[in-house]
């Protein structure tokens, strides 16, 4: 699903996960693994709260092990319990089994103390669109027969997925609205698939995916597509393009390497003139399918990044604010001068 988010759409989200919180013993937060932060939902511990949580990133297939390392121990520090899966393939989802087990120590030792011979823990999926929640679901619960809720309290038409001996799987998982108030953030998440394209321009999110890909990965645009990375084109080099998010110079040669990707692809109109538009679905499916690489698109500099950003937002709103401000006492003072 792939939902544009309003207000009323992120309350009503909220609203429908904050009920299943109330069924279930742990959480288990699916992030998408080549945004370790883009892909969290900004919200999800006001959400949560203090119930205990396994931090899954998924789809660790597609991002790179290095940059997984090292946000892997960025929320280790933190004191989270971390763990990278393939939900296509299964791998790693037994891991989050013994996290999860890991995690409730406590609650198992203190029924047992309490003479508890077992005690049945229950958990739930929650993530963003397309992190890979039904996937994951699915690979946990196999071919484990569906128990309906027995709990008291339980509504009988929750269906709860065996994990393994005592745990239990709501099957249905909580969506969350994306990060929205970045919009590098944003880029980033419709690079992976997590927002609508059209949410943000398609050529621009190319530039962007292709200008980010060819600094942080050197050459894997020239293998994939065997071409030569092209400079900034002069007749680009100007300020025609004012509001970007990239700046002008990025995009100019961004979708001068998005012309030589789709010239290399065959994606031509008549005329000869490269289709931009086909050059993007070739280049976003790439990206999206491994393809270019196992790339990673959130470095830890995306927090310099997000900082700089919420900076300069809250510079531009104190100076809309001032000039309201300013236009509301002229038009008091011409007021007040007519009487
Ligand atoms: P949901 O919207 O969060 O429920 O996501 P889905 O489970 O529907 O998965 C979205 C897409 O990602 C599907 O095309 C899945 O096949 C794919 N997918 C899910 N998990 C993985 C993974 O670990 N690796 C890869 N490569 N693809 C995955």
């Amino acid at each position: 699903m792939n939902v544009q988010w309003y207000p009323g759409h992120m309350a009503k989200a909220k609203r429908t996960l904050e009920e299943n919180l109330k069924l279930v013993d742990i959480v288990i937060e699916l992030c998408d693994a080549r945004l370790p932060y883009s892909s969290r939902n900004p919200a999800i511990d006001r959400i949560i709260g203090k119930k205990p949580r396994v931090l899954v990133f998924n789809k660790a297939d597609l991002a790179d092990p290095a940059v997984s390392e090292i946000w892997t121990n960025f929320y280790r520090e933190k004191g989270f319990t971390v763990v990278f899966t393939d939900a296509k393939a299964g791998d790693g989802v037994k891991k989050v089994i013994a996290a999860v087990r890991k995690a409730m120590e406590d609650k198992v030792s203190r029924s047992s103390e309490r003479g508890r011979i077992s005690t049945t823990l229950y958990a739930m999926v929650v993530g963003i669109p397309n992190v890979g929640k039904s996937s994951f679901v699915n690979k946990v619960a196999g071919k484990a027969s569906a128990k309906t809720g027995d709990r008291p309290g339980v509504t009988r038409d929750k269906q709860w997925l065996s994990m393994g001996d005592d745990i239990y799987l709501l099957d249905t998982p909580g969506l969350l609205w994306p990060r929205i108030d970045n919009q590098f953030a944003a880029m980033r998440l419709a690079a992976s698939g997590a927002v609508k394209d059209e949410v943000v321009d398609r050529g621009e999110l190319c530039a962007f995916l292709l200008t980010f890909i060819d600094s942080h990965y050197p050459g894997a645009i020239e293998k994939r597509y065997g071409i030569t990375v092209p400079e900034v084109p002069e007749a680009f080099s100007g300020d025609y393009v004012t509001e970007t998010i990239l700046g002008a110079e990025r995009l100019a040669k961004g979708l001068a390497m998005l012309e030589a990707c789709g010239k290399a692809r065959g994606c031509l109109v008549k005329g000869g003139d490269v289709d931009l538009d086909r050059a993007a679905a070739v280049v976003l499916d790439d990206f999206r399918s491994g393809k270019t690489g196992k790339i990673s698109l959130d470095f830890p500099e995306v927090l310099e990044e997000e900082k700089a950003e919420t900076r300069r937002n809250e510079e531009s709103l104190k100076r809309k604010q001032e000039k309201r401000a300013e236009r509301k006492a002229n038009y008091r003072s011409r007021k007040n001068g007519k009487r």
